[in-house]
């Protein structure tokens, strides 16, 4: 969807008020997205940073409105939003590749290949399955589940087009400048992946960071096994509120023997749980909190999958990375 095809729709709903939610990146525009959209609704930037589609915002700002217009994301098809909500997508510019840059994966032995992408660069993943197939690749792009919108999609908490691929490929190309995807499909699927990085046109097999990764994650989560208290966090976000599972894992921990408390967060603060005195946190909302911010926390910050997997409640020699597949419906009581 364009602006141009937003502001019809807005018309349509006889939207009067509006939210307007502008990733980072395209803040700079916002002048003019206000002034556009400012000619027929009354309009309101959230200058806060935000997720993506599971994130629309605290309640407090958008209930007024009539819609909600977010910038740069696609819709997640099985979030019950609570107010319509209009994605504008926004999709990089496709650029050319030279041939030879594909060769590293007839190198490799990679004749299968299961082509992927993040939403942004999903025009490029086009481009780049009519040029693989020029070269003589099988190029296969998988369904999705309930939490995507394009074949071939991924998410840095949902790896489903993966998954439904993995018995045919022999190794994944992600079209993304995000390593957390690659590194996720890689580990939920047991498949090499190689990431097509479009500002050095080049692809690289990421490997060395799958086993980088592993080894720091292990260091990080390893010291919760001797945690007496943990804090079981529910992120309030509404494409990452997991509080069912929030409560199964608190049952499983006071079923340990060990102190649990439930959390609720809208934007985790380390600091918060410092004051808190928890040995360990686990936290339900988006994967990619508890690993990226690693850093930030001084307790180990578990996913719910890695809790299982340290306590035995899951049998799988392998690390298990944490994925979302639905969510459950708002309600701030048990
Ligand atoms: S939960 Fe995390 S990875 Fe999933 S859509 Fe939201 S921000 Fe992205």
């Amino acid at each position: 969807m364009e602006v141009d095809d937003a502001i019809i729709r807005l018309r349509e709903m006889k939207a009067s008020k509006i939210l307007l939610q502008i990733p980072d990146g395209l803040k700079p525009e916002s002048f003019n997205l206000f002034n556009k959209f400012s000619k027929e609704f009354n309009v309101i930037i959230s200058s806060q940073s935000f997720y993506g589609a599971c994130d629309i915002g605290n309640m407090e700002v958008y209930r007024d409105v009539d819609c909600i217009v977010q910038f740069g994301h696609s819709e997640i098809p099985n979030i019950k939003y609570t107010k319509p909500i209009l994605f504008i997508e926004y999709f990089y510019k496709q650029i050319e590749l030279d041939d030879d840059i594909f060769s590293i994966l007839a190198e490799n032995l990679v004749k299968n290949v299961g082509l992927l992408s993040s939403v942004q660069y999903y025009k490029e993943m086009e481009y780049v399955n009519g040029k693989l197939k020029e070269l003589g690749y099988n190029v296969i792009v998988g369904n999705v589940d309930g939490r995507m919108k394009y074949p071939g999609q991924v998410l840095g908490c949902n790896f489903s087009a993966a998954h439904s691929i993995a018995a045919k490929v022999d190794a994944y190309l992600l079209v993304s400048t995000g390593l957390f995807h690659g590194i996720g499909a890689q580990l939920s699927t047991d498949k090499p992946v190689y990431i097509l990085d479009l500002n050095n046109r080049s692809i690289r097999n990421i490997q060395p960071d799958i086993d980088k990764f592993l080894r720091k994650r292990y260091a990080r989560i390893e010291p919760a096994i001797d945690a007496k208290k943990f804090a079981i966090v529910i992120d309030t976000k509404i494409g990452q509120y997991r509080k069912k599972l929030a409560y199964s894992i608190y049952n499983r921990v006071k079923g340990m023997g060990r102190d649990a408390i439930i959390v609720t967060a809208d934007n985790i603060n380390p600091v918060d749980f410092q004051n808190l005195m928890c040995d360990a946190v686990v936290f339900t909302g988006c994967p990619r909190v508890s690993i990226d911010d690693e850093d930030k926390f001084s307790m180990p910050v578990l996913t719910p999958i890695e809790f299982e997997q340290l306590f035995g409640f899951k049998s799988n020699n392998k690390y298990i990375m944490d994925e979302i597949v639905g969510v459950d419906s708002y309600s701030p009581i048990r």
